[in-house]
């Protein structure tokens, strides 16, 4: 136990290298923790032993340290929102995953909803003036929504609003749908690409290993399924982003399994953008036995997956899931993007329990929130080209007030 090392804060005095060097120069380190912080400032990869001993050792500081040392190499201060708005098209579902809070199943369709394509165009029809980047689409499995039903709406999407990007589905309903189609992957990601998808999200991952998988994911596409499918839509030239759900039955060194798999695949297609870690809440589930993680250990994930997924160029936090506060705490833990400015159109977040029961957040609020921490925002489009920087920009209703002539009595 050390109690002296810096916290990973921004330091008028120290930048984040001085920080690093204090560390490893504190005579009480660890010889292990020693190492993995040496290799860090040396930019070499860290090993899944050196993963499971961050987790089982690794303090909030020292981890904090090492994260925010590799997040100002690689980012500065940049932080990264974009605006967007999601359509989920029903949260009925045919899998039965235990800790899902949204989904309800057939059998209770009367608290479900199923758009039909109309509704959805009419959704995206809502933004025609708004200055949104992306459509982010995805819900639960039904039979109906099917690859003609997809290659429909994404051509639609993008007849009527051809600047406007498609990111959606994960591998959890293309695996149905191909299925269902009788296609192989390759052919139904070329056919998806062929529609008008550009990206694709990272949700459905959970935890790959089976021994987790199958008890909270069952029947759903698998582990190996998941990254089979990510590799052919990265072989299209295409990119995408991949999640982790944490903190629920899963052991520290599943989560550096998962890391593991994520590492290897983008050693070989280099597809990856970004990582999610999303936290496991127990609202309205089938695991509302198991207790949530603490912030500290949500910090600390974040931290280790930065210093893991040395391949990954962001780490991303949802500010709906964690709280505005928790996220801004995460810039300083490895985290450089937060998301977007999503309205109310999605309920994932508040139907699992998250602080914000009504996620929306003005560009100006989102602005503020990450200006208020000491960083640089930025906002993107979905593959991380600058759209604005807001660094210096002045809001329409910010313009200093004039100075009026006051009225003169004669
Ligand atoms: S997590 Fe996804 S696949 Fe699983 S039940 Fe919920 S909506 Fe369906």
């Amino acid at each position: 136990m050390w109690y002296l090392l810096p916290l990973p804060i921004k330091h008028e005095y120290m930048d984040a290298e001085q920080q690093l060097r204090v560390l490893l120069n504190d005579t009480r380190l660890a010889e292990d923790l020693k190492n993995i912080a040496q290799k860090v400032l040396n930019h070499q990869r860290i090993t899944f032993n050196e993963g499971v001993t961050l987790y089982q050792k690794g303090e909030l500081s020292y981890l904090g340290v090492l994260a925010n040392y590799i997040r100002q190499e690689r980012h500065g201060d940049n932080t990264y929102f974009n605006r967007n708005f999601h359509i989920e098209p029903t949260n009925l579902c045919v899998y039965d995953c235990k800790f899902c809070s949204y989904s309800r199943l057939i059998k209770e369709r009367s608290e479900g909803w199923e758009y039909t394509m109309e509704d959805m165009l009419n959704i995206v029809k809502r933004y025609d003036n708004e200055p949104v980047t992306e459509v982010h689409i995805v819900g639960g499995v039904l039979p109906q929504y099917d690859m003609a039903f997809y290659q429909q709406l994404f051509s639609a999407i993008k007849a009527h609003r051809p600047e406007l990007h498609v990111k959606a589905l994960t591998p959890v309903e293309y695996h149905y749908i191909f299925k269902k189609a009788k296609i192989d992957y390759a052919t139904g990601m070329r056919l998806m690409k062929e529609s008008g998808l550009e990206s694709m999200p990272g949700g459905g991952a959970e935890i790959f290993h089976p021994e987790v998988r199958d008890q909270i994911a069952k029947d759903k596409c698998t582990g190996d399924q998941w990254l089979q499918i990510h590799e052919e839509w990265h072989k299209l030239g295409m990119r995408s982003n991949a999640t982790m759900l944490y903190g629920h039955i899963e052991e520290y060194w599943h989560r550096v399994d998962h890391m593991e798999q994520l590492r290897q695949l983008q050693d070989r297609t280099g597809g990856f953008q970004t990582f999610i870690p999303l936290k496991f809440r127990n609202k309205d589930n089938q695991m509302s036995n198991v207790a949530e993680t603490s912030v500290i250990e949500d910090l600390r994930n974040y931290a280790i997956a930065r210093i893991y997924l040395d391949n990954f160029d962001h780490i991303k936090a949802y500010w709906a899931m964690i709280s505005r506060t928790t996220a801004q705490l995460s810039l300083n833990f490895g985290v450089d993007d937060i998301d977007g400015t999503l309205d109310d159109t999605t309920k994932i977040y508040s139907m699992a329990g998250a602080e914000e029961q009504t996620p929306g957040m003005s560009t100006k609020e989102l602005v503020e929130l990450i200006k208020h921490v000491g960083r640089h925002p930025i906002e993107r489009d979905t593959l991380y080209n600058v759209v604005t920087d807001y660094m210096d920009y002045q809001f329409a209703d910010e313009v200093k007030p004039q100075f009026y002539k006051l009225p003169v009595i004669n």
